[in-house]
């Protein structure tokens, strides 16, 4: 999808060699967020995605997505249920953990974050691998909530993370 409003998200995504270690290209969404009209318009087409979906919530993993995740749920006036590290929430919790290029990490959702049936909306900054996104639904459907889909604001296409997230809607608003 390209129009004026992609090519400014587009204008906005900084690129840094080598961060945080060799080899990964690090999409920088700072100059989006401190960008005002950047920003807005991020919500704006995130916000249209959603409106289809037929989200009940918004969920976002930390910490990136909570940034999008929180700032949507807002502005379309529903709630909001954060995916933490480990050991960060207070109340009685749930956990996946997920593999990485090296090791496991895990996420953890509160008991009572959703009920069963809402329909869950997942966003984040960023699609690589996929991995984070699938374990981020893999909680949602633990509570019996259900995955309307998922909204990034960039997608790396050729880690080809969307094909983890089947059979699931996955919306990107700009994809490398
Ligand atoms: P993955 O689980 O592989 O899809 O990784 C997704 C998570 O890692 C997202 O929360 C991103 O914020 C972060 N991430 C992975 N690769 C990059 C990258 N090249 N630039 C910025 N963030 C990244």
């Amino acid at each position: 999808m390209s129009d004026e409003r992609h090519d400014l998200l587009r204008s906005l995504i900084r690129d840094v060699p080598d961060f945080p270690k060799p080899g990964i290209l690090f999409k920088d969404i700072t100059p989006l967020l401190a960008h005002p009209g950047g920003f807005t318009t991020t919500l704006d087409l995130l916000g249209e995605r959603a409106a289809k979906s037929g989200a009940e919530a918004i969920v976002g993993m930390e910490s990136r997505g909570f940034i999008f995740g929180a700032a949507l749920a807002a502005r379309l006036r529903l709630p909001f249920v954060p995916a933490r590290k480990p050991d960060k929430l207070p109340a009685e919790s749930i956990r996946v953990e997920y593999a990485l290029e090296y090791g496991t990490d895990a996420l953890e959702m509160h008991a009572d974050a959703l009920k069963p049936g809402e329909k869950a909306l997942i966003v984040d900054d960023l699609i690589a691998t996929g991995g984070t996104a699938k374990a981020t639904a893999d909680l949602v459907t633990q509570l019996g909530a259900e995955v309307v889909g998922f909204a990034f604001v960039i997608e790396l296409g050729f880690l080809k993370g969307r094909e983890k997230l089947a059979p699931h809607a996955v919306h990107s608003l700009l994809t490398y």
